[in-house]
C-alpha cells in the first residue's frame, strides 16, 4: 500500500534521534492539558513506521526490543519481519508495513471475497503480488475454486512469509500453481478469456526519496493501461478484477483512484467501484480496492451470497472481518469521496 510517501528505513531508525520529531509537544490550552504517552527523545522509541510528507502525517507502532526475525535485501526489495508489542509479527518492504498479524484479516479478506463473492461461479483465479499469501489463502476458502494461479516477482517474499505467518501453507494447496515472475509480463502472456477473477494485491507503485523525487517501484507496471487492458482481455465474460487501490485521506492515493478507477471503465470495465476498509496499521487507518465487473447484471443476489457464505463458515473456514453486508456496504463513501472519485458517472456507482 501507500503511494507517494517517505518511508523510513526500519531498524536503522529505531534508536535515532529521528524519533524526537515525533514526541507530541505538551499542549498548553484554556482547556484540558494533554500530554503523549510517547517516550520523549531521551527514551528512544523502538517502532516502525511511516512518514507522509505532503500531508505530515505520522504513524508508527511499538516493537519488541528485539532484532529482527527476518532482515534481507531480495534482488527486488528489503525485507523484514519483526515483532510487535501489539500486533503481533509484522511485514514491511523497503520499510513500508505490509501487514501485521493483528489486522491484516480486514484488508485480505475484503481484496478476496469481494470479488469472490461478485462472481457467480468462480473456478479459475489469478493472484497478482500478495507475497505474503494471505489474499491466496482467503481465495482458497471458496469450494468452487478449482485453479489458482498465483504470481509474485519475489521468491524471497514468498519463502519468508510461507515460514513465519500461520496462512502459509496456502502454496501446499493442490489447486495452487506458484509463478515467480512479473505480473504485468504473466497477464501479458496469458490466454483470452481465461479467468474468473483477478485479484491484485501489489505494493506501492512508486514512493518519494528524501529529495522529493518520485521513485518507480516494481509494482508500477501492474498500474498501467496496457496492464489493464490484458486484465480485461483474459478475464471471461463475467470475470471480476479486484486491485489494491491505496486511501483516500491522502491527497496525491486519491488522484490515483480517480486516475485508475477511469482506466478500468476505459478498458471495458461496466462497472469500477472503490471499496473502503478500516485498518489501524496503515496511514489514516483506511484503505481501499476498486472492483471491476464485466458484467455487474450477473452477480448473485443477497440471498445467494450469504448461502454461499454459511457454507464457508460452516467448513470451519469462516471469516472475521468480511461477512456479506460489506458486499454492498463498503461501497458507500463519504460524500465529498463519492463526489471526487466518481463526479458525474455516479450511475455506475449503482451497478
Ligand atoms: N497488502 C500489501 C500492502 O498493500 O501493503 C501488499 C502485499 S504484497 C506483500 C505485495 C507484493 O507485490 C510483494 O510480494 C511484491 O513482491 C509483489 N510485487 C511487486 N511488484 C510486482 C510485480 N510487478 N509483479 C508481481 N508481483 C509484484
Amino acid at each position: 500500500m501507500k503511494l507517494k510517501r517517505i518511508f523510513l528505513p526500519i531498524l536503522k531508525f529505531f534508536r535515532s534521534k529521528k524519533f524526537s520529531s515525533f514526541e507530541l509537544e505538551k499542549v498548553e490550552s484554556p482547556g484540558p492539558v494533554f500530554t503523549s504517552n510517547f517516550p520523549s527523545a531521551s527514551e528512544p522509541l523502538n517502532a516502525i513506521g511511516e512518514h507522509i510528507v505532503e500531508s505530515g502525517f505520522y504513524q508508527s507502532l511499538a516493537l519488541i526490543d528485539e532484532p529482527p526475525i527476518v532482515d534481507r535485501q531480495s534482488l527486488f526489495q528489503n525485507i523484514t519481519i519483526v515483532r510487535s508489542k501489539y500486533y503481533g509479527k509484522i511485514l514491511a518492504l523497503d520499510g513500508v508495513i505490509q501487514l501485521t498479524e493483528k489486522d491484516a484479516n480486514s484488508y485480505n479478506e475484503m481484496m478476496a471475497h469481494p470479488a469472490m463473492f461478485a462472481h457467480h461461479n468462480p473456478k479459475r483465479v489469478l493472484v497478482i503480488g500478495g507475497g505474503d499469501g494471505y489474499v491466496l489463502h482467503e481465495v482458497l476458502k471458496h469450494p468452487s475454486v478449482e485453479h489458482v494461479d498465483h504470481v509474485d516477482l519475489d521468491s524471497e517474499v514468498i519463502d519468508v512469509c510461507r515460514k513465519h505467518f500461520s496462512w502459509g501453507h496456502a502454496w501446499e494447496d493442490p489447486r495452487v500453481s506458484l509463478h515467480i515472475t512479473d505480473g504485468a509480463s504473466f497477464v501479458a502472456e496469458s490466454e483470452d478469456n481465461y479467468y474468473d477473477v483477478i485479484v491484485q494485491d501489489s505494493s506501492d507503485p512508486d514512493t518519494w526519496d528524501e529529495y522529493g523525487q518520485e521513485i518507480d517501484l516494481p509494482s508500477k507496471v501492474l498500474y498501467e493501461m496496457d496492464h489493464f487492458e490484458n486484465i480485461y482481455r483474459i478475464l471471461s465474460d463475467q470475470g471480476v478484477f479486484s486491485f489494491q487501490a491505496e486511501c483516500f485521506g491522502i491527497a496525491s492515493d486519491l488522484v490515483g483512484i480517480v486516475e485508475w478507477r477511469k482506466q478500468a471503465i476505459e478498458t471495458g470495465f461496466r462497472s469500477a467501484r472503490y471499496g473502503s476498509l478500516t485498518i489501524s496499521s496503515y496511514p489514516t487507518g483506511q484503505i481501499g480496492y476498486i472492483l471491476c465487473e464485466k458484467d455487474p447484471q450477473s452477480s448473485l443476489s443477497k440471498s445467494e451470497i450469504q448461502t454461499r457464505f454459511d457454507n464457508i463458515t460452516n467448513s470451519g473456514q469462516g471469516t472475521t472481518y468480511y461477512h456479506p453486508k460489506l458486499q454492498s456496504s463498503s461501497f458507500d463513501l463519504p460524500l465529498w469521496v463519492e463526489q471526487r472519485i466518481y463526479g458525474s458517472d455516479s450511475e455506475l456507482v449503482l451497478n
